[in-house]
């Protein structure tokens, strides 16, 4: 188990990991191998006498933890590396709330409520109090209780310090503390926490519970943190409690990837950690172990524009590098095809597997394009986040059923069932017991259990048919007892009714949905028995429910990845790294996001945002946008992103040079000006191609010097089939010349070769087989190709 560390870090990493005085923080570019000090620190640590049950490594999600974790078994055995405890500060703090729960009065059966969990349990908050849902949005509401909680603000904190905590939303939002607090009751009788609240009750067993608080500060005796960063208030005060005494803590961090302050993290907790910890050591590196020169000469540009940063010289020693390709689209449609076509040219050139791409996008709904464009050509590929497998409604129906079973309280699972499968429940039934239910403060289930007691008011027949629902969820809460998650779950999936509602229709849709529960059903399998493996025999339905209620957009539903293209947000994709990168969706409004307005301290998290996504590449970078695209229902125009203008043009390439040109006229020339300036369109009077002005920029000729040196020209030869410039542009195009077996590059069908050419004049046309939308007849007079 010795490890030579020499040879595996550097002299500033080796300082790092074997540093073991106080308190350390790394601080350090993209790449650095902050992770790997981490990794390697905890195998130091365990070698250096330290039992792997006292170390404890926060990770920003599970994938990561688990990475880890498998990392440091082969270092030091599987065996030891079991016992670590790793995790995401919301696996970790949730195991540990759920054997203390009784201090806080929960029951180690809490349930974990999810956002939307959360957002229907305000909504009918809202409706209860007689507000309108105009002024008080259920979303809005959230977010300003998250950051309350986030800053470890409790209702009464938040009443008796109104000032601080509502701004002007006080004036806008009156009831927002009496909302805040009656949420906070109803998540308590309900059972529940949401996922703020895993820091917060965290926070309070430690601060109230000093004996506690001892008991895990003698456990845990070394805390490493990764993505430091992206902690928010309470996260950090919670790993200053459990580190106050003994100081034993070392972080790592990028303040230039901080990119999650929209959920309360807070990038001064990398700023000023050394005064929370005056004693503590700080190192840097700056080795880029990652990417090539090129890519990290082109991040530093970019970040540099940021105000708000500590300096560092990021450098690489790996080769120089292709400059960063830059594409344009004429469409969001046609950006999904360049996209694809240039992973299918780069498997060619350089024997790529399908894992060393990855599309990054800033938003969830920009992955359907690349998704059809990658089906299209039976390219495989894997998406993150979005509508994940949990959330689909037939999976929500039945997990609602298991969090009844474990937990009866649970209001918003009982809302979700109590009349599905239907069994003559209305609305107006379960207004009254909710209303019940909050006159007396009991749950829901309370009140249909003893409806004398709480004056629920309704008829013999309905009497009937709640306690007829009562009965069928005790029988599985007695059940489940003596059986595992997966044996309770199938009686729940069969007994309930629900896969008789599913089975009924045949419909393909249904189909699918009878489909995914099984896999459910299967997945349930899966994990009783590899948590048996484990050598733990006993999984109960708590086990499963807690596993995936913690799942993170990175954590995929699936282990097995294979061989697959990564779709994903570039929040998802922090910490990992692929050999080809695309940035896409580069524009205003959408990169940088349209939410920031006029924020400086908004645009500079947008910043960042877009160089963890450059800093994720190894290889081959590229960043694309798209001139037209369809969002929220209707085609819009953009214009290219600002971030573009940040980069050196130096390490970028050019459109035409990046192997996609529409002409060499419509070359780098107005490219260049249109990143510097907007798009050009409106300003030119004459006539507007599809691309731009087809007038007075067309004599442009790529310029030397916007070439990143050292890079292959590569330049292709162009001819167009008028043998003017205007090939690609719209209006009338001379078919001159244009024969069977020529080659031609269709502007949206991509490549082609000619099959025949009919007909003379303005009724001109050719059949074109092209390479990856088949054959098409195209009437030349409005054709957009040029020959190649
Ligand atoms: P990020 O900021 O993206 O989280 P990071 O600073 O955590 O990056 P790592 O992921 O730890 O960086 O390392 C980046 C890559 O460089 C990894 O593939 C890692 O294995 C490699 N690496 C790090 N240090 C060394 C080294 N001393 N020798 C060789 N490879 C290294
Ligand atoms: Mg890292």
């Amino acid at each position: 188990m010795n490890i030579n560390y020499i040879k595996e870090l550097n002299e500033s990493q080796c300082a790092a990991v074997t540093y073991n005085d106080g308190p350390s923080l790394v601080i350090a570019g993209a790449g650095s191998g902050k992770t790997r000090v981490l990794t390697y620190k905890i195998a130091y640590l365990l070698e250096n006498g330290y039992n792997p049950w006292n170390i404890l490594a926060l990770t920003f999600t599970n994938k990561a933890a688990r990475e880890m974790k498998e990392r440091i078994a082969r270092q030091v055995g599987a065996e030891r590396a079991r016992y670590l405890w790793m995790g995401t500060f919301h696996s970790i703090f949730s195991r540990i709330l759920r054997a203390e729960a009784q201090y806080i009065g929960f029951t180690s059966q809490f349930t974990i409520y999810d956002t939307a969990d959360s957002k229907s349990l305000l909504r009918s908050i809202i409706k209860e109090m007689g507000l309108d849902e105009k002024t008080y949005k259920p979303g809005t509401v959230q977010a300003r209780i998250s950051n309350a909680k986030n800053h470890l603000v409790t209702p009464t904190g938040y009443a008796a310090n109104k000032e601080a905590y509502e701004g002007d939303m006080a004036v806008k939002m009156p009831a927002i503390r009496d909302i805040y607090t009656r949420y906070w009751e109803r998540c308590r009788q309900a059972g529940a926490m949401d996922f703020d609240d895993l820091l917060v009750y965290t926070y309070i067993l430690f601060r109230d519970y000093p004996e506690v608080l001892a008991r895990y500060q003698d456990q845990f005796r070394y805390i490493l943190v990764d993505e430091y960063q992206d902690t928010n208030y309470a996260q950090h005060s919670i790993v200053l409690q459990l580190t106050k005494e003994n100081q034993h803590v070392c972080v790592v961090g990028d303040d230039a990837q901080s990119i999650y302050s929209f959920r309360g993290a807070d990038i001064d907790n990398i700023l000023y950690f050394t005064k929370t910890y005056p004693n503590t050591k700080v190192f840097k590196l700056e080795q880029n172990y990652r990417s090539t020169q090129t890519i990290v000469c082109a991040a530093n540009s970019l970040i540099e524009k940021n105000e708000r940063q500590i300096r560092k010289a990021v450098f690489s020693e790996k080769e120089k590098g292709e400059a960063i390709g830059v594409f344009q689209a004429y469409s969001d449609v046609e950006e999904g095809d360049i996209v694809a076509n240039k992973v299918a040219e780069l498997r060619r050139e350089y024997h790529y597997g399908y894992a060393d791409f990855a599309i990054l996008y800033r938003t969830n709904a920009q992955s359907r394009i690349f998704e059809e464009a990658l089906r299209k050509r039976s390219m495989p590929y894997k998406i993150y986040g979005g509508l994940s497998f949990y959330q689909r409604k037939e999976i929500k129906d039945v997990i609602a059923y298991f969090r009844l079973v474990v937990n009866p309280n649970d209001e918003e699972a009982f809302k979700r069932i109590i009349n599905y499968p239907a069994r003559g429940i209305g609305d107006t039934t379960v207004g009254k017991i909710i209303s019940a239910a909050t006159d007396h403060g009991v749950s829901l289930w309370s009140t249909l259990c003893e409806p004398l007691t709480y004056g629920l008011n309704i008829n013999k027949g309905t009497h009937t048919k709640l306690q007829g629902f009562r009965a069928l969820i005790e029988g599985f809460i007695t059940d489940q007892a003596d059986k595992n998650a997966y044996e309770i779950g199938v009686d729940i999936i069969r007994q309930s009714g629900i896969m008789n509602d599913v089975c009924q229709d045949t419909s393909p849709e249904n189909l699918s949905r009878k489909e995914n529960i099984e896999e459910l059903v299967n997945g349930m399998n899966d994990f009783c028995a590899l948590r048996q493996e484990e050598g733990n025999p006993n999984i109960s339905l708590t086990d499963f429910l807690s596993e995936i209620a913690l799942l993170t957009d990175q954590d995929s539903d699936k282990a097995d990845d294979g061989e697959k293209i990564t779709l994903m947000t570039v929040h998802s994709a922090k910490g990992l790294e692929f050999k080809n990168v695309f940035v896409v969706g580069l524009e205003e409004n959408l990169f940088p996001s349209g939410m920031v307005g006029d924020s400086p301290r908004a645009l500079e998290e947008e910043r960042r945002l877009f160089y963890v996504a450059i800093t994720r590449a190894e290889e081959h970078c590229y960043l694309s946008f798209a001139k037209t695209r369809f969002r929220y229902g209707k085609m819009e125009f953009g214009s290219p992103s600002r971030f573009l203008r940040d980069i050196d043009i130096h390490y970028l390439k050019m459109p035409h040079e990046a192997g996609i040109s529409r002409s060499v006229d419509e070359g780098a020339g107005r490219f260049r000006r249109e990143i510097e300036g907007g798009f050009t369109r409106s300003a030119s009077p004459s006539r507007t191609t599809p691309f731009g002005s087809a007038s007075s920029e067309r004599k442009e000729r790529p310029k030397a010097q916007i070439i990143a040196p050292g890079v292959p020209r590569n330049l292709k030869k162009v001819s167009t089939v008028s043998g003017g410039s205007q090939a690609m542009s719209s209006g009338p195009v001379s078919v001159a010349g244009l024969q069977a077996g020529q080659r031609i590059e269709h502007e949206r069908f991509g490549l082609g070769e000619v099959m025949k050419v009919e007909g003379t004049g303005d009724n001109a046309k050719a059949t074109i087989h092209f390479k990856n939308a088949g054959e098409k007849q195209l009437l030349l007079r409005f054709a957009r190709f040029k020959v190649i």
